[in-house]
């Protein structure tokens, strides 16, 4: 990781710094994004997955903050782009956007504060394992309702939750955590969202319910809608539907699609790949990775 582009341009890794004071560090008002890029040995091509989709939710979301910066969604595309062309990068890559309220003020209000954007990108493998099922634990840490803090929004202060219950699940033995709602609800990984399948119909838990609403998840119900023909229902899903059901997957960028073995000592399914997690993560590894002209509007190329 060589560049940044911070201040409005691209500078070198290490000029990109800000002050103990600002407002985003001290009270936890950035948003961010995790974007993934994919490079295909075969083609020596990297390609940026859903990369507007991702700029659009962050724009979309800033108004909750009263956030606002100069670039455009077409510019934030163009720059990572060129940011991108510059690290030139023949691996597998994640991009990281963090809009954020940039003053150097003591105070917490979000008006008469600057704003600012920076982007970075690391290379980056497989965040959860995506070669056999993972074991997973119900969090004792719930997720954030949305009158608290936005669920919707990949706010940096939010984050805390996440990080509690991913800690918590890591030191006791598991892979991932998976949160409840406050109604107790299951409602997602602590960076993933969430799919159950019982007897062939896949279930996610729907927007209201306090999830991120994933870029990931919604290609993923499209994917099992038009290509394995599944009924997919957005509703409240039970914590005993975990331990009851045929197949687990959890979905995000980084994650991308994961499936779950094993829920709080309870194997699921037989406890490997089911068959519909299984066709699932093919179509969609090939579709990132450009291996299928079909979904070649998922892909920016670099
Ligand atoms: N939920 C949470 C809490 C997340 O952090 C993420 C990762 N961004 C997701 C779900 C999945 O979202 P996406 O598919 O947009 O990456």
């Amino acid at each position: 990781m060589q560049y940044a582009y911070f201040g409005g341009k691209i500078v070198p890794f290490e000029q990109a710094k800000v002050s103990v004071m600002t407002h985003a560090l001290n009270y936890g008002t950035g948003i961010f994004e995790g974007i993934r890029a994919y490079y295909n040995p075969a083609t020596k091509q990297l390609n940026v997955l859903f990369l507007k989709e991702h700029f659009r939710r962050l724009l979309s979301n800033s108004k909750m903050m009263f956030m606002k910066i100069d670039e455009t969604l077409e510019q934030l595309c163009d720059i990572t782009v060129e940011l991108l062309r510059k690290e030139n990068y023949s691996e597998d890559v994640y991009i990281r956007p963090l809009l954020y309220k940039s003053t150097s003020k003591i105070g917490i209000s979000l008006k008469g504060v600057e704003d600012a954007i920076t982007i970075f990108a690391a290379p980056m493998g497989d965040y959860l394992d995506t070669t056999k099922g993972i074991r997973v634990t119900v969090s004792s840490w719930r997720r954030i309702e949305d009158n608290a803090g936005p669920a919707r929004a990949k706010m940096t202060g939010t984050y805390v939750g996440p990080a509690l219950a991913k800690t918590e699940a890591i030191m006791n033995g598991y892979d991932e955590a998976l949160v409840l709602t406050e109604a107790g609800h299951v409602c997602e990984g602590s960076a993933e969202n969430l799919f159950i399948v019982r007897d062939k119909v896949v279930y996610t838990p729907p927007v209201y319910e306090n999830i991120l609403e994933g870029v990931t998840r919604k290609a993923i119900i499209a994917l099992l809608q038009d290509e394995l023909k599944l009924t997919v229902v957005e509703r409240p899903i039970d914590r005993t539907e975990l331990y009851i059901c045929d197949e687990i997957f959890l979905t995000g960028t980084g994650a991308q699609v994961s499936s779950v073995a094993e829920v709080d000592h309870r194997v699921v399914g037989n406890g490997s790949i089911g068959p519909i997690t299984a066709q699932l993560s093919k179509l969609y590894f090939d579709a990132v990775r450009g291996n299928n002209p079909k979904y070649q509007a998922w892909l920016t190329r670099i």
